[in-house]
């Protein structure tokens, strides 16, 4: 078994949770959990936030089903819709919802026989072009879906932004914009219109207006900014009022004196300046940490920085403890977490921090904590 651990403080998502509550106090709140929660365990995570969210969105149909195999009874939505090989039955049998963006999805909706129509969300492009029907052609294909005898009415209308991350960026506005002109357009053809939703993390928290009746939370449930790390008051999760629920950590093995002037690890991209104590850290690529990390990125080992050196290994990482450490074997050493933001890492690394968090890898042992306090 592995040193590197991925701690997952639990109420930190009830905490985030009861601030999106705050933040958009109208709306439903869709926890979104592909990418096993974010890298964050999707079994555990769905488990633990069932009773206080309204919902779950994952990407694919087996996270779907693997929720539903845990008793997970809330609706589930299907983010990207079911797939070309992906069976109607199954969402039917599962109550799963589906999202519709394609022609070939109202085709295969239509040939569907079923006693019990699938929920769909209609998913209109505003500006993404990545899914979902341009504004200038929906309307028929929203009414041929309203046809289809094994579609639930009414039906509910999604969209998803390109840049609501930027703070100032105003095609945002433009996207909202075309939402509600196609609300509106949606209200006219005669097309009983359900619920309604396009902001992720990002239009919750910078853009009010978009909030309608869903809003679908993924990054910032786990206590981690969407917003780029430059963004004054919202670079952390911390500074939104959220709290990160992951910690990645290790152990040091290792400490050793190393003399001035020599390199460290693979290709000695460093060399050091002085004579000083190194420490070695169980935590490298195959962990997930990235390989490509500059010399002096930060790990925190009893509340304390240090600094990076040489190239990360597959499972080792070495740290420049100073001339006189009273760091030893055994001591903890924090990668990220509450008091180290993944944020500051995905800045510092030029990674993100979506990135970081789901590109773990199954090495990393993960370890739930239900303590209502924090470290
Ligand atoms: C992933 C995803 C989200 C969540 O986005 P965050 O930026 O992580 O909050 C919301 N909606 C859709 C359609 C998604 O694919």
């Amino acid at each position: 078994m592995s040193v590197a651990t991925v701690e997952i403080h639990l109420p930190a998502l009830l905490h985030n949770v009861a601030c999106f509550k705050r933040t958009a106090p109208n709306s439903r709140i869709m926890a979104i959990v592909k990418a096993n929660a974010y890298g964050h365990g999707l079994v555990e995570v769905a488990r633990f936030l069932q009773e206080q969210v309204d919902s779950f969105g994952v990407a694919r149909l087996e996270e779907a089903l693997q929720l539903r195999s845990i008793g997970i009874e809330q609706p589930i939505l299907l983010l990207e819709g079911f797939f070309p090989d992906d069976s109607l039955s199954v969402l039917e049998k599962y109550h799963l919802q589906t999202v519709v963006h394609s022609p070939w999805q109202i085709e295969r909706l239509k040939k569907f026989k079923t006693k019990h129509p699938i929920s769909v969300w209609f998913k209109i492009d505003t500006g993404m072009h990545r899914l979902g029907f341009c504004f200038e052609d929906a309307i028929p294909y929203l009414q041929a879906l309203a046809k289809c005898h094994s579609v639930a009415k009414p039906i509910a209308i999604s969209s998803h932004f390109c840049s609501a991350d930027e703070i100032d960026n105003p095609y945002t506005q433009l996207q909202h914009d075309t939402f509600d002109a196609f609300l509106n357009a949606a209200k006219k053809s005669g097309v009983p219109i359900g619920e309604t939703s396009i902001a992720a993390s990002s239009g919750l928290f910078a853009w009010p207006q978009s909030h309608y009746t869903w809003v679908r939370p993924g990054i910032s449930l786990y206590g981690i900014s969407p917003f780029p790390y430059h963004t004054a008051g919202k670079a952390t999760g911390t500074q939104l009022g959220l709290l990160p629920a992951m910690t990645l950590k290790s152990e040091v093995i290792s400490v050793r004196p190393h003399r001035k002037g020599e390199g460290v690890g693979y290709n000695q991209i460093w060399q050091s300046s002085r004579t000083t104590q190194l420490g070695v850290i169980a935590m490298g690529y195959g962990d997930g940490y990235p390989r490509d990390v500059p010399c002096g990125t930060p790990v925190l080992i009893n509340g304390m920085r240090y600094p990076i050196v040489g190239r990360i290994s597959m499972d080792m990482t070495v740290v420049d403890l100073g001339p006189k450490t009273i760091i030893k074997e055994g001591d903890e050493a924090i990668f990220w977490g509450p008091l180290l933001p993944v944020e500051e890492i995905a800045a510092i690394t030029g990674f993100s921090a979506y990135e970081l968090v789901t590109t773990l890898t199954n090495r990393t042992t993960l370890f739930y904590k239900t303590d209502s306090i924090p470290d």
